[in-house]
């Protein structure tokens, strides 16, 4: 390809969709002279702590239900790419699903799929240049020069910016190359951490913290349900967590201020039977306090939390004493304890970003409409998955087309 010294492509950020948008490209153009370019020291830091080190890198159940934003193709990207399971197979990673249709690689080691990448990275001679940390993407006559915080300016005839978005940026991403995008006419959407826990009044939260419960979370806003799913529920002592949580994070920039959380602790029972439970623990267990009263479904520091709050008496009342609308108000509790959201927790406790480079900025081949010759892919753009591998699943697919569109564009020049 290149005579000269200049890089046919050169991929911003050695993450998840920089190295499958780099391998696609390379594959397709064998010739073309490819360079990831890393901030960090070292690439691939997110994906080593990606599913707590396990690399949750897909999702048997892949439907456009569990993404958002404003990229509206984001299931055709998908259905056009390999699936996880062939692209890691084509590298020697052999994939499992778990009963929950998350797929890992057999080795459940996230350290073996970053591996697997860089030695395929490898055998085709893709380059790897890290400490460098673009600020500024320059047009030129025959490509781009691309600005390191250095100094550094790198030429080369194609970008593909797989630079990540804001979540997490102990691994390498604050955003910076979003708003070094908007110097090349992207306009963003809202920018919101997701898949995090989601904040609300701490003083609702006294004696919860640590305490993990299985239930129902259900997102309202205005009286309107817009969201429910089963799973563990876990309490800070400023948010509620759990992946069932995370995935209601996404909602917050789109109901700010209005936004609610309502639990059910009792998912598998009716308010009947829980009421029916809860009178014959009152025949059983008379004589004990109401301390006792819900030590039978939940543990101590929640059954003490719903008790007190249920009944607003101290807990050395006797059960026996109970009247029956005490009993209503507890499965009243149970089956719907609510929290006004007041926040998502900080980036460095997100796993995602939602929002980011809007989806009308690039075409159909996520090639940027405004300058032609750049390709973005990943989080970068306003895509944001359920956890559960949804969004690796992204960043794999986008960053093969990506890489495949950067590659065909080279080969008959700029369209
Ligand atoms: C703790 C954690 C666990 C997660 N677990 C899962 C999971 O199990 N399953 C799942 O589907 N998703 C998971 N995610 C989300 C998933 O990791 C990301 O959505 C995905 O990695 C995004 O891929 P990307 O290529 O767009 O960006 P990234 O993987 O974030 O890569 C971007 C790269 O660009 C580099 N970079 C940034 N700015 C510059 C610059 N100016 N110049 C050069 N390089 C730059 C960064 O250092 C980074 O290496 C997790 C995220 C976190 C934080």
């Amino acid at each position: 390809m290149s005579k000269d010294n200049i890089t046919d492509i050169a991929v911003i950020g050695g993450g998840a969709s920089g190295f499958a948008a780099a391998i696609e490209a390379k594959t397709a153009l064998p010739k073309a002279r490819v360079v990831i370019l890393e901030k960090l020291d070292r690439v691939g830091r997110k994906i080593l702590a990606t599913g707590n080190g396990r690399c949750n890198l897909s999702n048997i159940n892949l439907s456009a239900d569990h993404y958002h934003g404003s990229v509206k193709n984001v299931m055709h990207i998908i259905g056009a790419t390999p699936s996880a399971k062939e692209f890691f197979g084509s590298i020697g990673v052999i994939c499992t699903a778990d009963t929950k249709g998350r797929i890992y690689p057999k080795s459940n080691s996230a350290a073996t799929v970053l591996s697997a990448l860089r030695l395929r990275a490898e055998e085709l001679y893709i380059s790897e240049r890290c400490n460098f940390e673009a600020t500024f993407i320059e047009s030129t006559n025959d490509g781009f020069r691309i600005h390191s915080a250095s100094g550094e300016k790198f030429p080369c005839r194609r970008v593909i910016v797989a630079a990540g978005g804001y979540a997490a940026p102990q691994f390498g991403t604050d955003g910076s190359v979003i708003r070094l995008l908007r110097s090349k006419g992207c306009h963003t959407t809202k920018i919101c951490p997701a898949v995090a826990p989601l904040r609300v009044r701490p003083e609702l939260l006294k004696g919860l913290k640590g305490v993990r419960a299985k239930g129902r979370v259900m997102a309202y806003s205005a009286g309107r349900l817009l969201k429910e799913e089963v799973g563990e529920i876990q309490f800070t002592d400023n948010a509620l967590s759990g992946i069932c949580v995370f995935n209601m994070a996404h909602l917050f920039s789109q109901y700010e201020g209005k936004l609610k959380l309502r639990l059910d602790l009792a998912a598998d029972m009716d308010a009947d039977q829980l009421e029916g439970y809860l009178r014959v623990i009152q025949y059983q267990r008379g004589k004990q306090t109401t301390e006792e009263l819900l030590t039978g479904i939940f543990p101590r520091n929640l059954s003490s939390y719903i008790t007190k709050r249920a009944l607003g008496k101290p807990l050395t009342v006797l059960i026996s004493e109970l009247r029956d609308n005490d009993i209503r108000q507890v499965v009243q509790l149970i089956k719907c304890l609510e929290f006004d959201v007041t926040g998502t927790a900080p980036w460095k406790d997100a796993q995602v970003t939602s929002g980011g480079i809007s989806g009308e900025c690039v075409d159909e081949r996520l090639q940027l409409r405004s300058e032609k010759g750049i390709f973005l892919c990943g989080e970068i753009l306003d895509v944001d998955g359920d956890c559960g591998g949804y969004n690796l699943q992204w960043a794999w697919s986008s960053g093969i087309l990506a890489g495949r569109s950067c590659a065909d564009s080279l080969r008959g020049g700029l369209s």
